[in-house]
């Protein structure tokens, strides 16, 4: 579709596929139900789970939702960017989107296109990632379009993302803020900024989800970012190359070429993440190989979790994890 046709659809309780720097959104206005309920509805994602609502800047944010200090140094430091806040909610952001809460999740991407849209549209868009519920998020138009299939809804094509997971998510309605979902923004960074230390509760002890109270967050969900095909995930490499859950024609996902594969394992179908194994490489090609992987409809794909030195390889086991169906 074009600009002009996407402002207009966003305008009329329409909803569209827009690129975001995160990974690619399926948009709706935030201030429309009939909207925000076909968002809801494309994806099967349970009224439980509230929306990140995606703004220009902090006096955007003040619209819809009751900023503090906090807010503000954060907004600051790094906004336009991949940063949600977590704010108490104003009336004129509807229930629907909150899944009943009193508080509402509010980001400002950085993406150009995206931003031209918000400047638009004039309103607040929510945008969760472009996938039907808990599978792989898309970091490319193809992605997101192959994901819908014939329900696939109009899209605005904006090349691959440049971050490629989620924005870390931060609860500030508390007297201490806390980390609900981690990403491309580091604790410390966030320390560094409001100058105390925050707590973390990113829930991957959590053991059960409960889909029938609204999640404190939605990427909280042990289960998500699952492909189809069973991923088999090992705490490091060794591990995984040494297994002997590892069958003739699996799918192994590696880091980089240097890894060495042993000449007797090379009737793996491999995919690498990166060209020198780089974190933000890695972290941009994470879930389009994965879901290139899950393509290929074989019968295991194989991963490992990577040495925790680096905030976005964090994230990215992070996604792992709950991406797993066995953990070795
Ligand atoms: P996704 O749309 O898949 O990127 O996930 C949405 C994210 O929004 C979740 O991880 C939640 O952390 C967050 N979220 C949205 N609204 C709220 C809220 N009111 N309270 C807490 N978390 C929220
Ligand atoms: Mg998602």
């Amino acid at each position: 579709m074009s600009f002009d046709e996407c402002v207009y659809a966003l305008s009329n309780h329409e909803i569209c596929i827009l690129p975001t720097e995160t990974v690619y959104g399926l948009a709706c206005s935030a201030l429309s139900v009939e909207a925000i309920l076909k968002v809801y509805k494309l994806k099967g994602r349970p009224s439980t789970n509230p929306l990140i609502v995606h703004v220009l800047d902090h006096y955007s944010a003040e619209e819809i939702s009751v900023t503090n200090g906090f807010s503000r140094k954060l907004a600051y430091a790094f906004w336009p960017g991949p940063l949600t806040l977590i704010l108490p909610k104003k009336k004129c952001v509807p229930s629907e989107i909150t899944a009943g809460l009193n508080s509402v999740a509010v980001r400002s991407p950085s993406h150009p296109t995206f931003r031209k849209i918000l400047n638009e549209v004039k309103q607040p868009l929510a945008a969760p990632s472009a996938n039907p519920s808990n599978k792989i998020s898309p970091t490319n138009c193809k992605d997101a379009v192959t994901a819908f299939g014939m329900n696939c809804p109009p899209f605005l094509d904006g090349g691959q993302c440049e971050i490629g997971i989620e924005s870390t998510v931060i609860d500030l309605t508390a007297h201490s803020p806390s980390i609900l979902r981690i990403g491309p923004i580091s604790k410390s960074a966030i320390e560094e900024v409001l100058g105390t230390e925050i707590q973390s509760k990113t829930g991957q002890k959590e053991k059960k989800i409960d889909t029938e109270k609204p999640s404190v967050s939605p990427g909280l969900g042990l289960k998500h970012y699952a492909p189809s095909t069973p991923l088999y995930l090992y705490t490091d490499i060794e591990k995984m190359l040494n297994s002997n859950t590892l069958i003739r024609d699996d799918i192994l996902i590696l880091p980089s070429p240097n890894v060495m594969i042993q000449s007797h394992k090379k009737n793996f179908t491999l995919f690498y993440l990166s060209s020198v194994g780089n974190p933000k490489e890695i972290t941009k090609n994470f879930f389009r190989i994965l879901n290139e992987a899950d393509s290929l409809k074989k019968e295991r794909i194989h991963a490992s979790l990577f040495p925790c030195s680096d905030h976005l390889l964090l994230a990215v086991n992070d996604r792992l994890r709950r991406a797993a169906s066995k953990c070795f």
